[in-house]
């Protein structure tokens, strides 16, 4: 089981252990939550200022992904959760074509780093020692639960990645929110507690969808913005809708960080045929023969399992090195 009822139980005490941060944010997204009532010094400052905090990059590869999320995307990084998004993921349907997280107005449709009270933290991490706790909020249904918990076996099995419970020690974690405003993440560890969104049934409904969410927590972008994608994709821009061009935008070749795994058609982090088309027509083709599909999401490509790992490799290693408890008594 994933969340048990005592997990539940536990809502209110981490309401109130998450400060203000958090519980401004969680009034943004969904207005109610059963959270405290947030007085008007509580809402979320404007985003209009960048920090960084460098001691919270544990190596090199964090700090690219962070130079090339500053310099690619900006402020538009920063934003409030909406439910425009969220409407149109509730009348997404499966086997339409497109994915639910290709729906968003967020940056690339699903990356978002939700402002705090703090200010705007553009940070962007691994998370020590391949760990991730995380916190579900109550509502998912035992549908959702069981998608969840598929998702999570997949990175136990394939990753050196542990998604853990939420003890309400940590003080970095994800919150899991079912929001109605889509599927959205923001890219690594950002800091302090860190809203993910699976909007219910749509974002749950593919344990690709899932598993592709959590990626982004991890610290992944997207698969068909790689610097050297034009080699391998065509983007049709007279397809794609107006205003959503900037999706479809390749990364430097300088921040490229695909850990020497070949270009994946079969990533979970890949955009299907169709995203942001304003016509049904296809807004990205493979130009390799005989690769039929794009985007699928029923579950981690083996370039996404290597690539995790070769991400974490070090992180990990740290956890293994680390005495798991202390020594039985010698006899
Ligand atoms: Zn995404």
């Amino acid at each position: 089981m994933i969340a048990s009822s005592s997990q539940y139980c536990l809502s209110r005490n981490v309401a109130l252990a998450l400060g203000p941060a958090l519980v401004a944010l969680l009034l943004v997204a969904s207005g109610s939550d059963g959270f405290p009532a947030a007085s008007p010094e509580d809402a979320p400052l404007p985003p209009n200022e960048l920090m960084f905090a460098e001691e919270d990059y544990e190596d090199e590869e964090a700090n690219i992904l962070r130079e090339r999320l500053q310099s690619e995307y900006g402020m538009s990084l920063f934003g409030v959760p909406d439910n425009q998004t969220g409407q149109r993921v509730t009348e997404w349907q499966d086997g339409t074509g497109i994915n639910p997280e290709e729906l968003g107005e967020y940056v690339e449709g699903d990356i978002l780093f939700p402002p705090s009270r703090n200010g705007i933290r553009l940070q962007s991490a691994r998370w020590p020692g391949g760990v991730i706790p995380y916190y579900l909020s109550p509502g998912f249904t035992g549908y959702d639960l069981q998608n969840f918990q598929r998702a999570i076996n997949s990175y136990h099995s394939l990753t050196c990645l542990r998604f853990v419970p939420y003890s309400g020690r940590e003080s970095d974690y994800l919150v899991i929110t079912n929001d109605n405003t889509g599927c959205w993440s923001a890219v690594g560890r950002t800091g302090g507690p860190q809203q993910l969104n699976l909007q219910s049934p749509g974002c749950t409904t593919l344990v690709g969808t899932i598993e592709h969410e959590l990626m982004h927590a991890a610290g992944f972008l997207h698969e068909q913005n790689r610097w050297e994608r034009d080699r391998y994709v065509t983007v049709h821009w007279q397809n794609i809708q107006s205003g959503r061009e900037a999706n479809f935008r390749p990364a430097s070749r300088e921040s490229t960080d695909d850990y020497g795994i070949a270009y994946d058609y079969g990533s979970v982090m890949h955009y299907s045929a169709n995203a942001f088309s304003k016509n049904g027509q296809p807004t990205i083709t493979p130009k390799a023969a005989g690769v039929e599909l794009l985007g699928q999401r029923r579950g981690f490509s083996q370039g996404d399992v290597e690539k995790i790992n070769r991400m974490y490799k070090h992180v990990c290693a740290r956890r293994s090195a680390a005495p798991k408890s202390p020594k039985s008594p010698q006899h």
